[in-house]
């Protein structure tokens, strides 16, 4: 008899090459342990054979799980889908194309038992990724970090271990916008870190492209922080105060020099230059009413087309 349980968590999207070398590592890596466990796979409305595969292996083992959804939601509302359907005592998220090594997984549990109630898997180098994106993901953790009251740790993903009561706690975060590593962040509790290299994809290609990623970007710092539209308070009366000052300075020269006609250059410059201010102001609102618009409309995060291996169902 094993005293606890892990849940590994892993969404599939369009992963039907990755499948087997993802369950033979972890099957090499989980079935010595002294605990037990279940894998929650979730295939994100996939159009290869990731579910076929899937259904394959599952046959027979009892310690898969398949959770269908109806069409691509996005990792990030896969990964609450697993989340919600795991019933271990420790929940893990990990990717399905082996760049987050299982190999980490019993040293996470080792601090988990230590009593570290979240333990973080961190990235020791991103050698894998180009410089481009290196760049860009330190700019975006420094960014986010200066305006968010959560401190969200650079170099970690979604691969980390969470406790039951962590899980518990993230499972009534009703929002719809979920950047899950804000959202883990948010959650808090004391953290233990395990470092690794990050590997390239074993197979198949990343679903990540430039404009989805500043896209998820956007989604964090929109979504942990009220910064930018506060921002417009102070630099609406920086501006108001400095035109008042121009102002009255026109006004002194007009009546110490009386009207003089040129100024159309230094005009124009003023109303494009004021309403392109405008213009970035209200953008900057219309990102969090957009969001706010999505949430007033309270649909599910995720739906579910079919559920394989949970005792309930079957
Ligand atoms: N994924 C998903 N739905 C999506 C996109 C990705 O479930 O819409 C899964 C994908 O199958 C993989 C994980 O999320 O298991 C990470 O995706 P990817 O490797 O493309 O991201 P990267 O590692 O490049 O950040
Ligand atoms: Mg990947």
């Amino acid at each position: 008899m094993k005293d606890f349980k892990i849940s590994i968590v892993t969404p599939f999207f369009n992963e039907a090459g990755s499948i087997c070398s993802f369950f033979e590592s972890i099957f090499r890596i989980l079935d010595n342990q002294k605990f037990s466990y279940e894998i929650i796979c979730i295939d994100d409305g996939s159009s290869d054979q990731t579910l076929e595969n899937l259904k394959k292996f599952a046959i027979g083992n009892k310690n898969i799980k398949i959770i269908s959804l109806s069409r691509n939601f996005g990792k990030e509302y896969a990964l609450t889908a697993g989340i919600d359907a795991a019933q271990g005592d420790a929940v893990i998220p990990i990717d399905a194309d082996l760049q987050d090594p299982p190999e980490l997984i019993p040293l996470m549990v080792d601090e988990w038992l230590k009593g570290f109630p979240v333990v973080l898997a961190k990235r020791a180098s991103r050698i894998t990724d180009t410089k481009f994106k290196r760049g860009t993901a330190h700019f975006f953790y420094k960014i986010i970090n200066v305006l968010s009251d959560v401190s969200i740790p650079e170099n970690t993903g979604d691969f980390r271990l969470m406790d039951r009561q962590v899980v518990d706690i993230l499972k009534q975060l009703p929002e719809r916008t979920r950047f899950m590593k804000g959202l883990f962040a948010w959650v808090g509790f004391e953290q233990a870190t395990v470092y690794y290299d990050r590997q390239d994809r074993r197979d198949g290609q990343t679903k990540w492209n430039v404009w989805k990623l500043w896209n998820f970007a956007l989604d964090g710092i929109f979504s942990f922080s009220t910064s930018p539209i506060r921002i417009w308070t102070y630099l609406g009366l920086t501006i108001a105060l400095s035109a008042g000052l121009y102002g009255s300075f026109i006004i002194l020269k007009t009546l110490v020099y009386g009207i003089s006609a040129p100024g159309y250059a230094s005009l124009a410059c003023l109303i494009l230059f004021f309403s392109g201010i405008n213009l970035v102001g209200i953008g900057l609102l219309g990102e969090y009413i957009g969001r706010i618009f999505m949430e007033t409309k309270c649909r599910p995060l995720y739906i579910i087309k079919e559920k394989i291996g949970f005792q309930d169902e079957t």
